[in-house]
């Protein structure tokens, strides 16, 4: 019978741990803002910049909201960014993704001050997550570690396979694990025999964005499975890119979606935010 890493249970306690520090910094006169930035009406969208507002809500840091106009033009944004780049009250800045076709990602992204950059999307960011220096670290992949190690799950010496390498997910979720000393592999779309390579995971991530892709002839007899995937089906129920009852008998944990990974993401983006706050 495998454990059920229940993230929307671990992603409650670090929001209450995160709560406490936010009332205690409210005691002493600081608060933290967050801007959150979103572009045009993207239903799926307003429902994850929705669910960010009501978790700052919930912690108690202030947030500002920035509904624009799809047509917005580029250099229009970059003057927003940067007017919230130079506002000494904003602590941390966050553009809701995708953007429109007209609009470069990668420059508004690293347009924002790296020490506002609670997503961890700048270069300077991710290179001093990889590097290991501190400082922000990227949502979703740091929830994946919380996930592990608030379940008692130990990763120094095991065998990670991350399928995906993203630069969201799959690259920096695997950088994490190495720093926790795991012995990791990324795969991808071009990786040959992908089984012969999964089989050997100690610890399964999977960030693949192809729902239920992975079955039982993936994976170990009691892997670990993390599923990063978040899928609607149109019967409007939500899956992950693992079949999660096919696997459910052969691993010893996994993550549910819903309630998995998915609520850690913005726990963790809380807690960037809140790091941008010294005493
Ligand atoms: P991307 O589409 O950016 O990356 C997918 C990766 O999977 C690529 O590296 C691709 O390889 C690889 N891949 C695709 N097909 C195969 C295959 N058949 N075999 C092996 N590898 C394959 O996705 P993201 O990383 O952004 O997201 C992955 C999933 O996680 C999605 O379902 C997304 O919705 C979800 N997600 C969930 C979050 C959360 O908060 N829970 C946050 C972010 C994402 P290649 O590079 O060769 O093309």
């Amino acid at each position: 019978m495998a454990q059920i890493i229940d993230g929307k249970k671990i992603s409650t306690e670090i929001k209450d741990e995160l709560k406490a520090r936010a009332a205690y910094l409210k005691e002493i006169g600081k608060e933290a803002t967050l801007a959150v930035i979103q572009v045009g009406k993207d239903p799926a969208s307003s429902i994850y910049v929705r669910n960010k507002k009501t978790a700052c809500e919930y912690i108690g840091i202030r947030s500002l909201s920035y509904e624009l106009e799809e047509t917005i033009s580029e250099s229009d944004l970059l003057e927003l960014i940067a007017r919230l780049n130079a506002d000494a009250n904003v602590n941390g800045i966050l553009v809701q993704l995708p953007l429109p076709a007209h609009i470069c990602e990668k420059n508004i992204l690293n347009a924002i001050d790296p020490a506002k950059d609670v997503d961890c999307f700048h270069p300077q960011n991710v290179g001093k997550m990889s590097l290991g220096e501190g400082g922000f670290l990227p949502c979703t992949p740091a929830g994946v570690i919380q996930l592990l190690k608030r379940s008692g799950i130990d990763i120094a010496g095991k065998e990670c396979v991350v399928i995906g390498r993203s630069n969201i997910v799959g690259k920096p979720v695997a950088m994490m694990m190495l720093q926790e000393n795991a012995t990791v592999t990324i795969t991808h779309s071009r990786t040959n025999d992908l089984k012969e390579v999964t089989k050997r995971a100690d610890i399964l991530i999977v960030a693949i964005g192809k729902p239920k892709m992975i079955d039982d002839s993936y994976i170990k007899e009691g892997a670990v499975i993390i599923d990063v995937g978040i899928h609607r089906g149109a019967d409007n129920k939500m899956c992950g890119d693992v079949d999660y009852e096919k696997v459910f008998e052969k691993c010893s944990a996994i993550t549910p979606v819903p309630g998995g990974v998915g609520p850690m993401t913005i726990a963790m983006l809380m807690k960037n935010c809140l790091s941008t706050i010294e005493e």
